[in-house]
């Protein structure tokens, strides 16, 4: 009997049953825990930014941890269901891995569905059996091509066990090898990513020959197309295994977002307007070398000249400058023209507050 092709609400296609933590990853409910930078292989698409590539650093989201509360705070202010765990490889820093899986059991429960990556170089039947008694509920390895005995290994045990790899577009054979071995030793699923352009893995997949698939995508031509024609092998050709293939733009569309309006109610001020795509969006008066008394002394200014109400403006001493709420920035405008630098500004949600966009007025 052929297996039928789902497309999922997420845009992403099925054969299957999708894996609990890719369920959790697309509603924005999945905690991303990178406990190290460091790692033992060095894949030429390994798309890892230049911050935190073989640098032994962790962090929650986009939060650098610098203690245990970094991580609980993080994942509170997001809701999170679930943690998937990552690097960098995570078992470069096992005994760190080890801890923050306790930590984060002991403060959410059991139900709190944790989820491993790993390369599986550094594992070991003791380690393994030490993730899992520490409440490791599901395990995703990126073997070596053509070396599945990592998988043999780890299968025995009794969390979920699955494979997740990039694809690349001249590796049809190789994924079908991983799949039929997958299918055989009774692995739960296949994730297939599709691989995408990052800046530090640029150059290194220009020299392979490999392009963009068009402008508005970060995804390699030929990837998707890949991911389909295995699916369909799969289709015919597989019964227990499920696969599973993740565009590059369901991160962004669905995971990313979801969890921005997530932590964005949680995070927003009086004065910050949450955008539908879970940005924050306010107005800004620029301090043009104003001291943080004579802000103090600006903002009370115009509470009493316009009225606007004294929990929608605010002072940022870190910024050096007034945060409003967007629209009475418009009448900051006409009636205080004296030198002010107006803008309304978008940004995210995360620790870091990243801008992306200023519209200056
Ligand atoms: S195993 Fe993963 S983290 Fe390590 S170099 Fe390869 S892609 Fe990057």
């Amino acid at each position: 009997m052929v297996r039928k092709i789902q497309k999922t609400e997420a845009e992403s296609l099925l054969v299957g049953e999708m894996p609990e933590g890719c369920q959790l990853c697309i509603k924005g409910a999945k905690l991303v825990l990178f406990v190290t930078g460091l790692c033992s292989r060095y894949c030429y698409f390994c798309p890892i930014s230049e911050k935190r590539k073989d640098k032994d650093v962790t962090y929650a989201n986009e939060r650098l941890v610098k203690k245990d509360e970094d991580i609980i705070e993080e994942a509170k202010l997001m809701e999170a269901e679930g943690t998937g765990i990552t690097g960098g490889e995570p078992l470069a820093q096992f005994e760190r891995t080890l801890y923050y899986i306790k930590l984060l059991k002991k403060e959410f429960g059991d139900k709190h569905h944790i989820h491993l990556y790993t390369n599986g170089d550094l594992l070991t039947e003791a380690k393994l059996e030490k993730l899992v008694s520490a409440g490791l509920d599901e395990i995703r390895l990126h073997p070596v091509s053509g070396d599945f005995s990592i998988i043999e290994q780890v299968i025995k045990s009794k969390i979920d066990v699955g494979c997740e790899i990039p694809v690349i577009p001249n590796n049809k054979t190789g994924i079908i090898k991983l799949a039929e071995f997958l299918e055989n030793c009774g692995a739960k699923f296949l994730n297939l990513n599709e691989l995408e352009f990052s800046p530090t893995n640029a150059e290194a997949l220009l020299q392979r020959g490999l392009s963009l698939r068009n402008e508005i995508s970060t995804g390699v031509k030929g990837s998707e197309e890949l991911a389909k024609e295995i699916l369909e092998w799969a289709s015919d050709h597989t019964r227990r295994l499920s696969l599973h293939y993740c565009p590059a733009r369901l991160k962004m569309v669905f995971q990313f977002k979801n969890r921005l309006l997530r932590r964005a109610k949680h995070v927003a001020k009086p004065y910050e307007e949450i955008s539908d795509e879970g940005l924050l969006i306010k107005g800004i008066i620029f301090s043009e070398g104003l001291s943080a008394e004579q802000l103090h002394r600006l903002r009370n200014d115009l509470i009493e000249e316009l009225g606007i109400p004294s929990e929608l403006i605010a002072v940022d001493e870190e910024k050096m400058r007034l945060e409003t709420a967007w629209h009475f920035i418009d009448e900051i405008a006409r009636k205080k023209k004296s030198g002010l630098r107006l803008a309304v500004v978008k940004e995210y949600p995360t620790a870091d507050r990243l801008e992306i966009e200023v519209i200056p007025l």
